[in-house]
C-alpha cells in the first residue's frame, strides 16, 4: 500500500538532489493556475452572479443568496451539539492563551540622541478568512483562522465557505455554529477560486443583499484550486503561505510504536487523496511493523477508497529508510513537511535540531490530531516544502510592521554628510539636496 524508498546505500546527496530522491505529490499548483485564471477573471467581471454559477457547478448547489444571514448563523449555533460546542470552546480557550502571547508590542530605538525609529504593528484593516469545505468540513480551521486575526486586532473579518447541498446551499452548520462562537456575523457561502477572487475584486450589492467588500489579506488552507487562486491573485491582496494538501512526516526510530505510527499516517491521509505521509526511519523492524499496522488500520478506517488508500499509495507517501538519526534529519529538513512527528530517543533534543517544518511534535504525547484541534498552536501551516522559508499562520500574519522615523535639526546635521556621501554614490544627487536644502544648501559640519 505504501512504497518504500531506501536511502541507505551511499552518502545522502545535498540540497535539491537530496529533495529530488524524496516523495512528493505531482502536485502542480501551476497547471491549477490555467484552470482558475478564467474563474478569477469572471468573478472579477460578472461578480456575485459568476460566484454563484460557479457555486452550482463545482459544490452542486445553486445558493439562494451569498452572503449567509445573520438568523441562519445564529440558528446553527442554538442547534449544535453540546459535546461539539464544548469541544470547540476549549480549541478557542487553548489557541487564545497561545495566539495573544505573539501579540508584538510597539518598540522604540533611540539610534542616536534626537533620533528614534519606532516600529509600530498595525493590523490590517478587512481579511477574508477561507474554511475549507470540499471533501471534509473543517470547523476547526474557522478557530484557526479567527482567533489570530481577532487577537491582532483586525476590524473587518469574512468567512468563506463552499455551500453545501445537504444543507440548501449553506455552508455546514458546523462552520456557521464556529463563526458565531467567535462573534464573526459576515459569512459567505462561496468555495474554491471563486471565494478568494470574491474576496480580492469584491462584489456589488442589490437591494436584496449587500455586496463582499473587497479585502486587504486572505488566509487559510484548501485544496490545489485555492492555492492556485491565492497565488494568482497575490499582490492586489496579501496572502498567508501556500497551505494546501496537508503532509504528515514521522521521524521514527526503533522506540517508536508502530501502532501509533501508522495511526498518524492515516490520520493524516484521510484529509485528500493528494495528502502525503511519509515515515522516516533507520529501523528496519519498526517499518516491517508499521506497513503491517496500516493494512490493518486502514482496514478499519472510514475514508478508505477516496482517500486514504489513494493518499497512501500515491507517490506522495512513502517509508524512507535511512542509515542513522542524522541522515533522517538531514531527510525531513530536505522534505520542509508541514507537520513533523518525531518519535525517537530524546525526542525534544532530536526536535532541537530541525530547522524546516510548519510545525514540530514531540514524542509520543504529542500527535498531529492534537494540533489539528485542541494543543492551542495553529493548523494553518505551510506545505509543498514552503515550510523551508514560510510560517504557519498566526497574529504575526495580519499585522504590518511600520517604521516610523522621528529626528531632530541636530541629530539630522550629524548624519547629514553619510547621507550625502551614500546619495553621490548612488548617483542620485536629489537626495542630497534634500538634506541641504534644511541646512542652506550646504552640508553641514559634524559635531
Ligand atoms: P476546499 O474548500 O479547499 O475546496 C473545495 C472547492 O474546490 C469547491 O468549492 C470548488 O469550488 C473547488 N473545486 C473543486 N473541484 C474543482 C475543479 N475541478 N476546478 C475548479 N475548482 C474546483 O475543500 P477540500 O477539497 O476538502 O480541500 C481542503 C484541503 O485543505 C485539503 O487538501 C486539506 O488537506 C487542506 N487543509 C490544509 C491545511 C493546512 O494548514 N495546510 C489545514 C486544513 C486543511
Amino acid at each position: 500500500m505504501i512504497s518504500r524508498i531506501d536511502l541507505r546505500g551511499e552518502a545522502l546527496p545535498e540540497g535539491s538532489a537530496l529533495r529530488d530522491l524524496l516523495p512528493r505529490a505531482e502536485f502542480d499548483v501551476e497547471a491549477a493556475l490555467e484552470t482558475v485564471r478564467p474563474i478569477c477573471e469572471d468573478v472579477r467581471h460578472h461578480g456575485a452572479a459568476a460566484v454563484i454559477d460557479y457555486g452550482e457547478k463545482f459544490d452542486g448547489v445553486r445558493v439562494p443568496s451569498l452572503r449567509v444571514p445573520a438568523e441562519e448563523i445564529d440558528r446553527a449555533l442554538d442547534e449544535l451539539d453540546p459535546a461539539v460546542r464544548a469541544a470547540l470552546e476549549e480549541s478557542v480557550r487553548r489557541a487564545r492563551l497561545v495566539h495573544r502571547e505573539q501579540r508584538r508590542a510597539t518598540h522604540t530605538t533611540q539610534v542616536v540622541p534626537g533620533g528614534t525609529v519606532t516600529e509600530k504593528w498595525i493590523p490590517v484593516e478587512r481579511v477574508g478568512l477561507y474554511v475549507p469545505g470540499g471533501r471534509a468540513v473543517y470547523p476547526s480551521s474557522v478557530v484557526m483562522n479567527v482567533v489570530p486575526a481577532q487577537e491582532a486586532g483586525v476590524e473587518g473579518l469574512a468567512v468563506a465557505s463552499p455551500p453545501q447541498k445537504e444543507f440548501g446551499g449553506l455552508p455546514h452548520p458546523t462552520i456557521l455554529a464556529a463563526c458565531a462562537l467567535l462573534g464573526v456575523d459576515e459569512v459567505y457561502a462561496a468555495g474554491g477560486a471563486q471565494a478568494i477572487a470574491m474576496f480580492a475584486y469584491g462584489t456589488q450589492g442589490t437591494a436584496d443583499e449587500p455586496g463582499c467588500a473587497p479585502v486587504n489579506l486572505v488566509t487559510g488552507p484548501g485544496n490545489i484550486y485555492v492555492a492556485a487562486a491565492k497565488r494568482l491573485l497575490k499582490g492586489r491582496i496579501g496572502i498567508d503561505a501556500e497551505a494546501g494538501p496537508t503532509e504528515i512526516a514521522i521521524l521514527a526510530d526503533s522506540t517508536a510504536d508502530p501502532v501509533h505510527v501508522a495511526a498518524d499516517l492515516i490520520s493524516q491521509a484521510e484529509h485528500d487523496p493528494m495528502a502525503a505521509s511519509v515515515l522516516v526511519t533507520d529501523s528496519d523492524e519498526l517499518a516491517a511493523a508499521t506497513e503491517a499496522e496500516l493494512k490493518t488500520q486502514v482496514a478499519a478506517s472510514k475514508h478508505i477508497d477516496d482517500r486514504i488508500v489513494p493518499s497512501l499509495s500515491g507517490r506522495q507517501s512513502a517509508i524512507v529508510l535511512v542509515r542513522d538519526l542524522a541522515d533522517g534529519l538531514k531527510v525531513v529538513d530536505a522534505y520542509g513537511a508541514e507537520h513533523l512527528e518525531i518519535q525517537t530517543r530524546d525526542a525534544a533534543a532530536v526536535a532541537d535540531r530541525v530547522r524546516n517544518a510548519g510545525a514540530i511534535f514531540v514524542g509520543p504525547w504529542a500527535p498531529v490530531s492534537l494540533g489539528d484541534y485542541c494543543a492551542g498552536s495553529n493548523h494553518v501551516l505551510p506545505t509543498g516544502g514552503c515550510a523551508c522559508h514560510s510560517s504557519g499562520l498566526s497574529v504575526q500574519s495580519f499585522l504590518r510592521g511600520v517604521h516610523i522615523v522621528d529626528y531632530t535639526r541636530d541629530a539630522l546635521a550629524d548624519v547629514a554628510h553619510h547621507v550625502v556621501t551614500l546619495a553621490e554614490a548612488e548617483d542620485l544627487p536629489a537626495h542630497g539636496a534634500a538634506i541641504k536644502a534644511r541646512f542652506g544648501w550646504k552640508v553641514p559640519e559634524t559635531k
